[in-house]
């Protein structure tokens, strides 16, 4: 039987199902309907592209129609799906009405919206897309001071390319320190001291209250009143699953679109890839679990079910004021961080409590060559 698989969004985790479909089914129907222009490009890469000088367009590694033609797929491209009827295996938008028999949602995740009060807050940029990058590289013309809000791996890596792009930046948290969830405080303090080393200033442990506007200035106030007035504020506090879509079917939905480990949500016919999914109630926003998911996904799509396996995937920040990598320890699993300073870098093992085997690792400087040796040593992520 031929099946038409219809793939709800074109971003890595859409395109790369494309790709491996085509590896098994040279055959099959294949339509990617998408929100946007359908041109492909690299997610991740959109935080190191300011000091790189890199025009959007040069971003651009497919347009749809290269897509559509070397892949043997439709594309409709700016085409918003607003609604699934799950029962007549339909989907409603823009374009009309698209039956299918296999639907892939690969929707992504938006920038969670910041709750802060004040005339200045419509005007903060997040950047989740390429045309956010656009957005940023006109909204940056002629201007000098940033602010990110947000200390995480995005707001870090744009503090990091921004201050080479030659911006004044200064990034908020209300944590203690960058990068606070993922790394151990000795890590994230040299984070810390090398992004102030090449000018980048913190505002820790600092809770935003309101943005203001004076003129063509924004200025962001703390909760001690404190302010400061910048060119461009951008937020960086995370992203949250787009569920909206998902719910119209009836699907179930937890903090993402709820899977099992062939990632085939509640509805048996449709199924949910990248940054919108949550496996065994976990959220990982980030290119390795796209890649491992797609593999599988397209095999199972195939006919021949095969469950995800999440083996450890470090993620490698793109802050070269400070090489660093992170493996982070499987959630609730209690241990302690052994760290070693040397020479070239430092090289910290999260020792599990139960068996002292180490389970996730944080590597930074020269000592981030060790990254694929110390992955193949941590345990796979164990999904139900
Ligand atoms: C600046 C930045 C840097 C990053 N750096 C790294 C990194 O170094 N390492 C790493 O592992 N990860 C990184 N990530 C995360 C990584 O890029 C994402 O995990 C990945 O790109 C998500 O791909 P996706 O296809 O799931 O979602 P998206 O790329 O968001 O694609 C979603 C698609 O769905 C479409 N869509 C949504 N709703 C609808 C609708 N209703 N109708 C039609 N179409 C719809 C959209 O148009 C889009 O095409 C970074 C992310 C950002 C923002």
């Amino acid at each position: 039987m031929n099946y038409h698989t219809l793939i709800i969004g074109s971003g890595l985790a859409g395109i790369t199902l494309v790709r491996e479909l085509r590896k098994i089914d040279k055959e099959r129907e294949i339509t990617v309907v998408t929100a946007d222009d359908g041109a492909f490009y690299s997610k991740p890469g959109l935080s190191n592209a300011f000091a790189a000088n890199k025009r959007p367009e040069e971003m651009v590694l497919m347009t749809a129609g290269r897509l559509a033609s070397d892949l043997d797929i439709r594309v409709m491209a700016n085409t918003v799906v607003t609604e699934i009827n799950a029962r007549q295996r339909t989907i409603k938008g823009s374009h009309g009405v698209l039956a299918y028999d296999q639907l892939v949602l690969a929707v992504g995740a938006s920038q969670i919206p910041l709750s802060l009060v004040g005339e200045g807050v419509k005007d903060v940029l997040s950047i989740n897309s390429l045309a956010d990058y656009a957005r940023l590289r006109t909204g940056l013309q002629g201007k000098r001071s940033v602010a990110i809000i947000g200390a995480g791996l995005i707001g870090c890596e744009f503090a990091n390319d921004l201050r080479l792009g030659g911006f004044d930046v200064d990034v908020y948290d209300q944590l203690e320190n960058p990068m606070g969830r993922l790394l151990p405080p000795v890590a994230a303090k040299r984070l810390r001291n090398r992004l102030e080393a090449i000018g980048v200033g913190f505002h820790l442990e600092t809770r935003l209250e309101s943005i203001c506007r004076d003129g063509e200035r924004q200025i962001v106030v703390d909760s001690q009143a404190r302010w400061r007035p910048y060119d461009l504020v951008i937020s960086a506090i995370g992203v949250r699953p787009n569920l909206a879509l998902a719910r119209t079917a009836t699907v179930a939905t937890g903090v993402g679109i709820v899977t099992d480990p062939f990632l085939r949500t509640s509805d048996p016919h449709i199924y949910a890839l990248g940054d919108c999914v949550e496996l065994d109630g976990i959220f990982l926003p980030y290119v390795m679990p796209i890649m491992k998911g797609a593999m599988k996904l397209a095999t199972t799509l195939c006919g021949r079910p095969e469950p995800v396996i999440y083996p450890a995937m470090p993620i490698v920040l793109k802050t070269p004021a400070c090489p660093t990598v992170v493996s982070p320890p499987p959630a609730g699993r209690l241990g302690h961080w052994d760290i070693q300073i040397a020479e070239d870098g430092l090289r910290a093992l999260y020792l599990d409590h139960a068996s002292g085997e180490p389970t996730g690792f944080v590597l930074q400087d020269k000592c981030t060559r060790e990254r694929v040796a110390l992955a193949a040593m941590m345990p796979a992520i164990r999904l139900k």
